[in-house]
Order: C-alpha cells, then sequence, then structure tokens
C-alpha cells in the first residue's frame, strides 16, 4: 500500500504550476484526485491524463474561485463523483500586485475573493464530507511574512489571512480529528513567477539557497501533511522557501 491509498482529495487550482504538481504528487501516493481550474482546459486535460497514468480516478471542475457558489459546487462535484472527501487543498490564487494608489477596491475584493473567501467557502463545504483524518491544507506566500518588493499590499494581505484562518480553524476542527496547516512556498518555478524571469536574479539573492524551487517540491510537503503519519501537526506554518525569511 502506499501513503495515501484510496484517500479522496480535491485540489483548487490544479491545472498548473504548484496545483498542478500536487495533484499529481497526490494521485502518485495513491489518492483519487478532482481539482479546480478557472480557464485552461487544455491542461487541465494534461493533468487529468497525468493522475490517470498513476492509475488513480482524476476529475477536472471549472470553477472560478473567485464566485462563492462556483467554489461550493466543485467541493460537492468531487464529493459526489469521488465518495468522499479526505485531503483539501487550497491552492489557487491570485498574484494581484500593484502600488497602492493605483488599486481599486474592486481589484482589492477580487484579490480577497479568490485568496481567502474561496478558501473558507471550500472548507465550510469540504469539512461536512470528512471523517477522523482529514486534512485542510492551504497554500500561503513567503510575502506575507517578508514583503521584499513594493505592491504586495493586496497580495500579502490576503496570503496573511490565512494565518489565521489556519490558527482557528486548526482550534476548531481539531476535536474531530481534521488537521488545519498552511504550507507557505517561496519563490517557485511557474508560469506566474519563472526561474528565468526578469526579476529572477534579485529573487534569488533574497534565498539562503540562491535557487527557485520546483514546483514538486512544495508538493513533496503538502503530501507528507497529507498522510496519516502527520496527524499531530495542526495550525501550523511550514515554510518551503529555500530560507527566503530566514
Ligand atoms: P500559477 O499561476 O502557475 O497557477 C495558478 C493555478 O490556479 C492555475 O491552475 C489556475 O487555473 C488556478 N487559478 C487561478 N485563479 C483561479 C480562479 N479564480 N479560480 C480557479 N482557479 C484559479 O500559480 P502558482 O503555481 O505559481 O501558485 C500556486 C499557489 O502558490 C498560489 O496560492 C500562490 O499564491 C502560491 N505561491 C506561489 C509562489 C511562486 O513563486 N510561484 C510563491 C508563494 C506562493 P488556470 O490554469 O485555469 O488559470
Amino acid at each position: 500500500t502506499t501513503a495515501l491509498q484510496d484517500k479522496v482529495a480535491l485540489v483548487t487550482g490544479g491545472s498548473r504550476g504548484i496545483g498542478a504538481a500536487i495533484a499529481v504528487r497526490l494521485a502518485a501516493d495513491g489518492a483519487d484526485v478532482a481539482f479546480t481550474y478557472r480557464g485552461s482546459h487544455d491542461r487541465a486535460s494534461d493533468v487529468v491524463e497525468r493522475i490517470k497514468a498513476t492509475g488513480r480516478r482524476a476529475v477536472a471542475l471549472a470553477a472560478d474561485s473567485a464566485d462563492p457558489v462556483a467554489v461550493r459546487d466543485a467541493v460537492e462535484r468531487a464529493a459526489g463523483d469521488l465518495g468522499r472527501l479526505d485531503v483539501l487543498v487550497n491552492n489557487a490564487a491570485v498574484f494581484a500586485v500593484k502600488p497602492l494608489e493605483e488599486t481599486g477596491v474592486d481589484e482589492f475584493e477580487e484579490a480577497m475573493a479568490v485568496n481567502v473567501r474561496a478558501v473558507f467557502v471550500a472548507t465550510q463545504a469540504a469539512v461536512p464530507h470528512m471523517a477522523a483524518g482529514g486534512r485542510i491544507i492551504s497554500i500561503g506566500s513567503n510575502v506575507a511574512d517578508r514583503a521584499v518588493f513594493p505592491g504586495l499590499t493586496m497580495y500579502a494581505t490576503s496570503k496573511a489571512a490565512l494565518v489565521g484562518l489556519t490558527k482557528a480553524l486548526g482550534r476548531e476542527l481539531g476535536p474531530r480529528a481534521i488537521t488545519v496547516n498552511l504550507v507557505v512556498p517561496g519563490p517557485t518555478d511557474t508560469d506566474t513567477n519563472p526561474a528565468d524571469g526578469p526579476a529572477a536574479a534579485t529573487i534569488n539573492g533574497f534565498t539562503a539557497l540562491g535557487r527557485f524551487a520546483a514546483p514538486a517540491e512544495v508538493a513533496g510537503v503538502v503530501a507528507y501533511l497529507a498522510r496519516p503519519e502527520a496527524a499531530y501537526i495542526t495550525g501550523a506554518t511550514v515554510p518551503v522557501d529555500g530560507g527566503f525569511t530566514i
């Protein structure tokens, strides 16, 4: 048997980047995996094929995290199609970066809707489907701890909110043996933050290791937290940031 044999996982934002790596890793560890995405149908199909190649079941759901009804429906679809839920990974986010003076209230609200409200809604919808041993794992950001560039107000605010959500829910769900944790990546090589992008050399200099993470390096920590052996870790923020915040 494998570490996540016959578990059921839902990953938000699983068509690309870190979310895709998490979806495929959880499947490789033995879980059936549903994932949401917003618009990248072809990329979502690729991830479905990669999950199926592990021998596990895959469900791709187009659902905009900005829409709370769509988020709730996606959780219900995933739990319905795959029978239950053991692991929820809240990964989808918008990297909303703008100077304060240029940021509209509508943009602020969209960042909060995708990065915070959707996490609340998905978790609220998922928990009734979870038994003891359930796992809520959200993805934070290193720049909520160390805001190295200007323009990060919206994004860092939204990601900092997940620290409080994780601790409060960890307390609330502890009696049900459901753990709640926040994995906090550093610079990770994705479409949003490519390791060969214009700011990469500067960003490398903020880390101790002098490089970006591969998405699989973040996915491995998420997969560990999902395992039965991680049952005593809850309310924690777990950096996977190459020393960005030390
Ligand atoms: P990417 O931009 O590479 O991928 C984002 C994924 O989320 C895609 O699957 C995308 O779907 C989906 N998504 C985006 N917006 C929505 C939405 N409104 N509704 C549904 N799905 C959506 O992101 P990363 O892999 O770089 O980031 C993943 C997580 O890691 C995020 O929470 C991010 O904040 C965090 N993070 C990333 C860092 C980095 O350096 N990359 C550093 C620190 C934290 P689609 O393909 O359809 O657009």
